[in-house]
């Protein structure tokens, strides 16, 4: 990838409605913790597509380091489960003959899996020595007549934010716009229901959550062309130039695809979070407002309200039971403000916020939510989650996993929010399986038993 190519991506503002680069959204600081390097980011964002052999070009610890660590589910293959790497060393480094290592692995995994297609992503060594991947999976395209896709965000070009970016830079470059949908199959009409195509993009599947929204846009008559990546196909990534309307679901992730989409092909695109009931229901509306069918507006109404009905009668017991909890809350990017959203839904107090990871139009979200006072934590190192605990006497840290042992340690209740966790909390049916979590973690009876004095303490007293 030439120097600029990464300069536009890191320009890219990440806010729905700043158009203009370099202003409004925040730049990562020299010596800032960003979580994970810039193939990491590639990686991640692209490594729930099912159906692709994905190869990590470089030494093994590379594709170590985060394979498969977020939990993105399939309905199909799993071929994305397996890891592949070059496996690089400094023998093939010193003679020269990584390039031809990388061919001779994408042989073999076309050979071995029959993929739908490769992934190659570029790590630190190979674009060091300069190998020329772009011409190595152009080759390999003539050879085997396989879609080969070269994936160039080498861990030093910067963070994982821009790795995200360059990962959907890749499929707009290379796959997007390659073939049309499928035409809906035959007898699947549903009289009076026009469909319509829609995509949603940075949604990962995570625990499955995407699978508690679908049955409602299928209801609707959106048929989700692709889901860019969880649960994808790599023929699915290939229509995406068709939708009619794109929802960008995690705001930083991959807001250059939904833009580059519009330049293109004219889709228009709405940011919006499917966590909290209010939430869902504006994302549906955003996809009738998009379209501008009347009639899926008026059905999208009566599904909203048949739902939200739904919705309410089954929070109702857990809203008891949360209601007026305090929680902190440390997560980053949409989350930062979607889930706060969710948890308001169910009664909690919200005392304070991470911020790490957010845009400004994040931010301003917070803000809208929370009121102008709104404590936000850029930083979220133990001491500073502990202090805040503490200091605004919260009941529970809602975090991403690394802070885990944090809250254990300090015998705070908590839950994991992020990739890594076991249950979906997407959708109105997600909202119930949130509701429990939350229940269950504060009310769990370790908590006083722990927060005792230990019998040896109450011996010497
Ligand atoms: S920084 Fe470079 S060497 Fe380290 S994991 Fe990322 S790509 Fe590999």
């Amino acid at each position: 990838m030439q120097p600029k190519e990464i300069a536009a991506l890191l320009d890219e503002p990440a806010c729905a409605h700043n158009t203009k680069s370099k202003s409004g959204c925040a730049r990562p600081k020299p010596g800032a913790s960003a979580g994970g390097c810039a193939f990491d980011g590639a990686q991640i964002a692209l490594l729930p597509i099912a159906d692709v052999a994905h190869i990590v070009h470089g030494p093994i610890a590379c594709a170590g380091s985060s394979w498969d660590n977020r939990g993105t589910r399939s309905t199909g293959p799993t071929l994305y489960r397996i890891g592949m790497t070059t496996d690089l060393t400094e023998q093939d480094v010193i003679m020269g003959r990584s390039e031809k290592r990388l061919f001779h692995s994408i042989k073999q995994a076309i050979d071995s899996y029959a993929p739908a297609a490769v992934f190659v992503y570029n790590t630190c060594v190979p674009a060091l020595v300069g190998d020329d991947v772009e011409a190595v999976c152009k080759a390999a395209v003539e050879k085997w007549g396989v879609p080969v896709v070269p994936v160039d965000g080498a861990g030093f070009y910067g963070t994982k934010n821009l790795g995200n970016r360059i990962a959907g830079e890749s499929m707009v470059k290379h796959v997007i716009g390659t073939r049309e949908p499928d035409p809906l199959p035959e007898g699947s009409e549903r009289p009076g229901i026009k469909v319509h195509d829609v995509n949603l993009i940075g949604e990962y599947n995570i625990a499955g959550e995407l699978w508690h929204v679908l049955p409602l846009l299928d209801e609707l008559g959106l048929r989700v062309l692709c889901t860019l990546s969880g649960d994808a196909r790599f023929r699915e990534v290939q229509t995406m130039h068709r939708a009619e309307a794109n929802m960008m679901v995690c705001s930083k992730a991959m807001v250059n695809v939904a833009r580059k989409l519009e330049q293109k092909y004219g889709t228009l695109w709405f940011e919006g979070s499917f966590y909290g009931v209010r939430d869902v229901s504006q994302a549906l509306r955003d996809f009738a407002r998009l379209i501008g069918d009347p009639d899926l507006s008026a059905r999208t109404e009566q599904v909203i309200a048949r739902e939200e009905a739904k919705a309410d009668a089954l929070l109702q017991p857990w809203r008891e039971r949360l209601d007026g909890r305090r929680a902190l809350l440390y997560t980053g990017g949409v989350k930062s403000w979607s889930i706060i959203s969710a948890l308001q839904d169910l009664g909690l107090k919200v005392v304070a916020t991470g911020t790490n990871k957010s845009t400004e139009e994040d931010k301003a979200r917070i803000r809208e939510l929370m009121g102008p006072e709104v404590k936000m934590l850029d930083e979220g190192s133990p001491r500073a989650l502990l202090d805040t605990v503490r200091d605004y006497q919260a009941d529970i840290l809602i975090a991403g996993g690394r802070n885990m042992y944090t809250a254990l340690k300090a015998r705070i209740p908590f839950l994991d929010i992020n990739q890594e966790r076991e249950f979906g909390y997407a959708g109105y049916a997600g909202m119930a399986e949130l509701a429990r979590q939350l229940a269950l973690t504060i009310e769990n009876p370790i908590w006083p038993a722990l927060r005792k004095p230990a019998p040896w303490e109450e011996v010497a007293s």
